[in-house]
């Protein structure tokens, strides 16, 4: 009897399945998610976007109208293309695919987002991460040093950078992509949260490619991310696009809200003013030490972490245990920026768990 060791590529029979934990009725700042709702004028227009929906016929496979409408709402320059995916994690693996020829490599910094590695591996391409610096800064000298030795096919840079919540400096960045001997993706998943882009620098940067989501946005139900940068490039990656990888209400939706996004954008800034105050709070708790973000969640630093992970968890609030996955962030907890009232109950929580 055949069995999956016979035939499942090696590479994946050694993998650990990306584990998302259950929620259940905690409070949720775990995944960076917006927590606040879609405000009542778009909770309308979903309802009649939903009606009048074809959902018998197969989305618009090149998804136009939506790709118009993003091109306004996210600045993209013009003269440059978009291609859309089913979250920008389909996007990461479209690149991966499009560059997977025998022995190519995807490098990073680490610690970074766990995709870039696991796509990477999904693809069957090399990954190498080069250490971040310190206060997680990007380290350019490290990074071209790195590049010249293992010519990375790509070069993923989440900016701001997950799990860590920095935004690299602007000029480190720069100096890696006028380096790099391949493409270099800016994954610019919080930028609702960070104020900075290299959006405007893909017309001088033509091995540049920056990535989109609206995810954080307060629209992660719909799995819509976005990548822009030059036609050649674009081409070559939305051949790898399944034909109807975003579907109709997603694209229907997406292109609704994105034209009136003003209402979205000020629930951004709602969570930027609490991360301020979230940051504040957990500074001045005996023995936890946050890192500055620009995004929509803080790590900390916090000994026994596992223990006030564990903590947190029976007193019904759900944050990202980090400690223990990378060696630069033991005793590390990542908390999603939430509500002002979610904020208190982590922090009430927390509070009670340090007493404990
Ligand atoms: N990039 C980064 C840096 C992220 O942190 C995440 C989500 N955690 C993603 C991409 C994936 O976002 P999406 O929901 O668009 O797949």
């Amino acid at each position: 009897m055949v069995s999956p060791r016979d035939l499942v590529r090696e590479d994946i029979l050694q993998l650990s399945p990306y584990h998302v934990p259950d929620a259940g009725c905690m409070v949720k700042l775990d995944a960076m998610e917006n927590p606040y709702a879609l405000p009542e004028p778009l909770r309308a227009l979903v309802s009649e976007v939903a009606r009048e929906a074809a959902l018998n016929r197969y989305p618009d496979p090149s998804a136009s109208r939506l790709k118009s409408r993003l091109r306004s709402a996210m600045a993209i320059p013009p003269g440059m293309e978009v291609a859309v995916g089913n979250g920008s994690d389909e996007i990461i693996q479209m690149i991966c695919l499009a560059l997977a020829r025998p022995g190519a490599k995807v490098m990073s910094v680490e610690p970074t987002f766990v995709m870039f590695r696991m796509i990477a591996t999904y693809a069957g391409m090399g990954y190498t991460a080069v250490p971040l610096g310190e206060g997680f800064a990007l380290d350019a000298d490290a990074m071209i040093r790195a590049m010249e030795v293992h010519r990375p096919a790509v070069v993923f840079l989440a900016y701001p950078n997950n799990p860590t919540g920095n935004l690299f400096d602007a000029d480190a960045v720069d100096a890696v992509i006028g380096r790099a001997p391949g493409l270099v993706v800016v994954d610019e998943a919080y930028h609702a949260f960070a104020g900075r882009t290299c959006m405007d620098r893909l017309a001088s940067r033509p091995n540049l490619l920056v990535m989109r989501t609206l995810s954080k946005l307060g629209l992660a139900g719909l799995r819509l991310g976005l990548v822009a940068g030059a036609p050649a490039w674009l081409a070559e990656i939305d051949k790898l696009r399944l034909p109807y990888n975003v579907n109709t209400l997603s694209q229907l939706l997406a292109e609704r809200i994105m034209a009136e996004p003003e209402a979205l954008l000020a629930q951004a800034a709602a969570i930027r003013e609490a991360r301020s105050g979230l940051f504040q709070a957990l500074s001045r708790l005996p023995g936890v030490d946050p890192y500055p973000s620009d995004a929509n969640f803080i790590l900390f630093r916090v000994a026994g972490a596992d223990r006030v992970f564990a903590g947190l968890k029976s007193r019904g609030v759900l944050i990202k245990n980090l400690s223990g996955s990378h060696p630069r962030l033991a005793d590390c907890l990542r908390v999603t920026v939430g509500t002002p009232e979610e904020n208190g109950t982590f922090l009430e929580a927390l509070r009670a768990t340090l007493a404990a």
